[in-house]
């Protein structure tokens, strides 16, 4: 008899986005009239950049051909895509990232969770407390997590690093030693940016104790402070400690299209093991690599137009957020991120419970809301705003949530 993987009986249901998908469901059937605004959606809604479109529309025709086609590629990706990468996101930064550390594949979210397949389940994992819920999932299916505390709303094994207003939303390094620590910069949900200096302090931490740091920057190109780093491979030493995911998604629209890549450095070692070569073995045997006709696309992102045409998407998203962080604020609310990410991250008047407010704001402005609790028990007595939305609907949803402060 066939035994299934106990781990998945533990998971909870995932009761964010569904109950959020729920609550607006019934509001909207019992107001069929009301216009509902989603301030909630963390889907990009701006169409590929015409660059894009029109390399892939070449490598389409390329593979209609007998001298362009292409079957298998790499799993790791074609030099073309790795090289571009490694050219204009790191070494044009001052950063020695080469071709051979760069793993392209379908996304950030498959390697966040597939990177668990290199390590031991008796590691100790640290996550942020709100968090992505990608990162404890997959370690709980692998079950690294222990057993699920309903009422703590957190994982038996994970360690929890609170991130909250008094800390500046900065995660600190736990008392006990942990093993794979997962950052997120520029932060969902909370919007927060780490600082060179902050950085360096995990850096350190980590080479201290032999601990992994699995940074996750899905949202590098939302930063606009200049003395920010893009990069944790800026910071001195992260060499010996760090693996980093990026994705065109959120970058370049690409969250249908599918393109992301891991940076594992040859320098990484634990156990007297390449963690590079791990990870090499891991790809070549489990996937099969992206397809040509996507790789291309996301090549064009580098290329001067496509370069111009995405930052144009980025701006368009930044100014939503600025229309949303410097709305409410001025309408009373305190307002945090939304500067070098595309996630506000507002505190909830007198400390009204997150979905109270959830249900408030549906309610009186007919606009969506995303629940801070929803990330984590941290997250209580917040609410996460995108900056996703279509620019006309994002300003009326502001002046709709001030009319009813
Ligand atoms: C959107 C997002 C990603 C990107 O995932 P893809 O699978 O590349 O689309 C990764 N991490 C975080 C925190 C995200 O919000």
């Amino acid at each position: 008899m066939v035994k299934v993987n106990q781990n998945y009986l533990k998971l909870p249901g995932s009761y964010l986005f569904s109950e959020v998908a729920r609550r607006i469901a019934a509001h909207s059937a019992a107001h069929p009239e009301a216009k509902i605004i989603k301030l909630s959606i963390g889907d990009v809604t701006r169409p590929l950049v015409p660059a894009v479109v029109e390399a892939m529309h070449k490598a389409v025709d390329e593979q209609g051909t007998y001298a362009g086609f292409h079957g298998y590629g790499p799993e790791q990706g074609y030099p073309f895509l790795r090289e571009a990468i490694a050219q204009f996101d790191y070494q044009k930064r001052g950063v020695d990232i080469q071709p051979q550390e760069i793993f392209i594949s379908d996304g950030a979210k498959s390697d966040c969770g597939n990177i668990g397949d290199i390590f031991d389940v008796d590691n100790v994992v640290a996550v942020c407390d709100p968090v992505y819920p990608v990162y404890v999932d997959t370690n709980a299916m692998a079950g690294r997590a222990g057993d699920f505390m309903p009422e703590l709303g957190r994982w038996s094994r994970l360690v929890y690093m609170p991130c909250v207003e008094s800390n500046g939303f900065m995660p600190e390094p736990p008392k006990e030693k942990v093993d794979i620590i997962y950052l997120c910069f520029p932060n969902n949900p909370t919007g927060s940016m780490a600082t060179r200096e902050q950085l360096k302090m995990w850096v350190d931490y980590a080479n201290k104790n032999g601990s992994i740091i699995l940074y996750d920057s899905a949202y590098e190109a939302f930063i606009s402070d200049p003395d920010i780093p893009h990069t944790i491979f800026e910071i001195e030493g992260a060499r010996t400690c760090a693996i980093e995911f990026r994705s065109f998604s959120k970058t370049a629209g690409f969250t249908g299209t599918r393109c992301a890549y891991t940076v594992v450095p040859m320098e990484l070692e634990r156990d007297g093991a390449k963690l590079n070569t791990m990870w090499n073995r891991r790809q070549t045997t489990k996937f099969n690599g992206v397809p040509y006709i996507v790789q291309r696309g996301a090549e064009a992102v580098y290329t001067p137009e496509g370069r111009r045409q995405i930052m144009e998407s980025i701006a368009y998203y930044q100014n939503n957020a600025k229309v949303i962080r410097e709305g409410l604020t001025a309408a009373g609310l305190e307002c945090f991120g939304g500067v070098n990410a595309p996630y506000i991250w507002i505190k909830t008047p007198n400390g009204m419970p997150s979905w109270d407010f959830f249900d408030l704001v549906l309610a009186k402005a007919n606009v969506a809301t995303t629940p801070g609790v929803g990330f984590g028990p941290s997250g209580e007595g917040f609410a996460r705003l995108t900056a996703f939305g279509d620019a006309e609907a994002t300003k009326e949803a502001v002046e709709r949530v001030k009319a009813i402060l």
